[in-house]
């Protein structure tokens, strides 16, 4: 389903955000004080405006309120940022995502009101650091603080089933599809045995996921 997004901040980012966001089919309006900023990504989004968003009145006119989803990617200027989200949930707009640099600028996102806060380099840095310490980490997707979903290649599971791996059992994971080239088996069945190269889809709390990882999947010597 399409959905009206708007962005507001066009840093690396913000811009990020709006492309993808566009490319998925999805309208998106991006602001930015910068003209260069707005100017970079115009003719990749649905409209791009030059606008101070600290300001009531500028807010109000561009109909933010009227949008599924507006994402605050104001990282440096924490004062902005937090306006921005105030100023954004006292007008109603339904569903705010902001983007916090830091604990504590987080913490006052959501003080004000932001329906989600989310920490880019905090959690790139996560991401970055899991695969470099660990050989067979495909992707991991932080679903909540504590639940994630992560795709691995599974140390000498070949020829072995679900059932003899016992991964729920053993590391409380719930493996939901296993990766086949192109091929995506979903809900696999206990009894299927794994073939070269398959990459099983898992989720489960971090920390059964980081035991799984640690012990069965090995570290890179
Ligand atoms: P990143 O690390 O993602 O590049 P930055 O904090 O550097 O994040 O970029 C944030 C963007 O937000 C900048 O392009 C800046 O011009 C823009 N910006 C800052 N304040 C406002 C504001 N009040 N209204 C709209 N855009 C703003």
């Amino acid at each position: 389903m399409q959905q009206e997004f708007a962005v507001i901040g066009l840093g690396r980012f913000g811009s990020s955000v709006a492309l993808t966001l566009s490319e998925l089919g999805h309208s998106v309006l991006g602001v930015d004080t910068d003209e260069q900023k707005v100017q970079a990504v115009a003719n990749h989004i649905t409209h791009a405006v030059q606008a101070d968003c600290t300001d009531e009145n500028t807010v109000r006119s561009l109909g933010l309120r009227n949008f599924d989803t507006v994402i605050v990617a104001i990282g440096q200027d924490l004062e902005a940022s937090i306006l921005v989200t105030l100023l954004l949930k006292e007008l109603g707009v339904r569903n705010v995502v902001a983007k916090a640099a830091t604990e504590s600028h987080g913490k006052v996102l959501e003080r004000v009101g932001a329906d989600r806060v989310v920490f880019p380099e905090k959690d790139m840095g996560a991401k970055v650091a899991r695969f470099l310490a660990q050989t067979n980490i495909m992707d991991f997707i932080e679903l909540t603080p504590d639940v994630s979903v992560v795709e691995f290649s599974p140390k000498d599971g070949f020829g072995k089933t679900l059932r003899d791996l016992d991964l729920r059992a053993r590391f409380h994971v719930t493996v939901m599809a296993i990766r086949r080239g192109k091929d995506v088996l979903v809900s696999p069945l206990a009894d299927v045995p794994l073939r070269q190269g398959d990459i099983l889809v898992a989720i489960g709390k971090n920390d059964s996921i980081d035991r799984l990882l640690r012990e069965f999947c090995g570290r890179r010597q």
